[in-house]
């Protein structure tokens, strides 16, 4: 049919002028037809350089492709719109990770498109907004709740509003001299965290969080604490005149923001969510680590990687299906929600891959926490419909290795000592070491 043909090449030209990467494929992966654009984002991350297959050329950055088209049931429209892919773990000394954006639409039952472009200075501008929001959201809401404190240079209580005993039930005596860590729930924070903070607001002039605070009787709430270094006490007064600020270095202004935390973290999931298991996905585990170990850089201290991947799992899978197979990983996710603090960055990097990233951790506390997750898996094994499913996984431990060293390197060490894991017979941890017949599998 001329008709046809002409259509076919109208599609071929524009496929190769247009300013984005397409791809189109049948609905298996397979490609039929990429422009030179999709072929230089998708060639560094191709095995081998292989362009043949879309999922399997994008399954290291983003192994959930496969499944969410085969699951998407509608005979056409969008599978996934805009999905941002971190691609890389930022090499050292470089601000960020590059950030793929892919668009897929199912065309019909055969063939889908792809779209894909790198946002990566996007994404950074879309940060700062996200910043912003979080700032505005604390500023212009509520304002009659709030504790006012003043603190000096290291970040210790000085003075304070009455303010601080109705938001937080501490009485000025249980705050004074303190470090503004106390108000933090202690599993949410890390000593080192609080200079970060002070840092952040020096560089900035500000420094914003939300999180878990905790109240003089061990109750918690979600709050918003906004720090400001004061630089100049004059300009200072007009703020507040609270005998607290008067010699002080920061102002640190704590809210009870309770009825935000759904909002807040309802938007968070909508980004930085596993679609299965609910833990944090691969973009909020590069992008949780890569600020995490700049953070490291300025305020040193160790920090460990712990990698685990589950044993075996394409029998899980082969004897309780697919579906079965995913009720495990959310066993698991649920399990290291409940062996490692808040302040760790628990995420699935992969597709029976989790990571924790550990702040303020060495080898020895990395290897308790890791120890515990094969533990709590012995003990309590998932529950496939009604059916006890025991199963096993294998943990690598890395810890960074001073100042100049990046998470990619990072997270190769803990693969390696996961792979050694894996040879000494699994289910068992290993902790990284440069010389191979040191590393301990246990
Ligand atoms: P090993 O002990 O060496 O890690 O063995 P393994 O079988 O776990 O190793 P391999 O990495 O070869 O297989 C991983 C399997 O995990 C294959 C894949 O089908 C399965 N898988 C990956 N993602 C998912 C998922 O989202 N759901 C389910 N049910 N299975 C998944
Ligand atoms: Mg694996
Ligand atoms: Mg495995």
């Amino acid at each position: 049919m001329p008709g046809m043909s002409l259509e076919h090449e109208a599609l071929i030209q524009f496929l190769y002028l247009a300013p984005v990467g397409l791809v189109q494929a049948d609905i298996d992966g397979a490609i039929s037809m990429i422009n030179p654009i999709s072929a230089q984002l998708l060639m560094p991350l191709a095995r081998g350089g292989d362009l043949s297959n879309l999922f399997a050329a994008l399954e290291s950055v983003a192994p959930d492709l496969r499944p969410m088209c085969a699951g998407y049931a509608p005979p056409s429209g969008t599978i996934c719109d805009a999905l941002q892919i971190p691609v890389n773990a930022a090499p050292h000394g470089k601000a960020q990770p590059m950030i793929l954006s892919l668009t897929i639409v199912k065309l019909d039952h055969l063939r889908i498109m792809a779209v894909l472009s790198d946002v990566t200075q996007q994404v950074q501008r879309e940060r700062q907004l996200r910043q912003s929001d979080a700032w505005l959201n604390a500023i212009l809401t509520n304002i009659t709740d709030y504790a006012l404190i003043g603190l000096d240079a290291a970040g210790c209580v000085r003075g304070w509003n009455d303010s601080i005993g109705r938001v937080t039930g501490f009485s000025a005596a249980d705050v004074i001299g303190k470090p503004f860590s106390m108000f933090s729930a202690p599993d949410a924070t890390t000593e080192a965290g609080l200079l970060d903070r002070l840092h952040e607001a020096d560089r900035n002039g500000w420094c914003m969080e939300e999180g878990t605070r905790q109240r003089a009787d061990g109750s918690r709430f979600w709050g918003s604490a906004l720090l400001a270094p004061l630089p100049d006490r004059d300009a200072a007064a007009p703020l507040v005149d609270a005998e607290g600020l008067k010699d002080a270095a920061y102002c640190l202004i704590i809210r009870d923001i309770t009825d935000k935390r759904e909002a807040t973290q309802a938007r968070q999931r909508a980004v930085f969510c596993d679609f299965l298991t609910g833990i944090g996905n691969r973009r909020a585990f590069f992008e949780q680590a890569e600020l995490e170990l700049k953070r490291s850089e300025r305020v040193p201290r160790p920090t460990a990687l712990v990698m685990f991947d589950l044993d075996h799992f394409k029998s899980v899978n082969d004897s309780h299906g697919h579906a079965g197979g995913d009720q495990v990983l959310c066993h698991f996710a649920a399990v290291l929600t409940a062996a490692f603090r808040e302040v760790d960055i628990v995420a699935r990097t992969g597709g029976e891959e989790f990571g924790v990233l550990m702040p303020s951790t060495d080898q020895a506390g990395a290897l308790a926490g890791a120890e515990r997750v094969l533990a709590l898996v012995a003990a309590q094994p998932a529950m496939v419909d009604g059916v006890a499913v025991a199963y096993t996984v294998s943990a690598g431990i890395a810890i960074l290795d001073g100042a100049d060293d990046s998470l990619d390197p990072l997270m190769k060490r803990a693969d390696q000592a996961l792979y050694r894991a894996k040879n000494g017979g699994r289910n068992r941890t290993s902790c990284w070491s440069a010389d191979p017949d040191a590393q301990h599998p246990r």
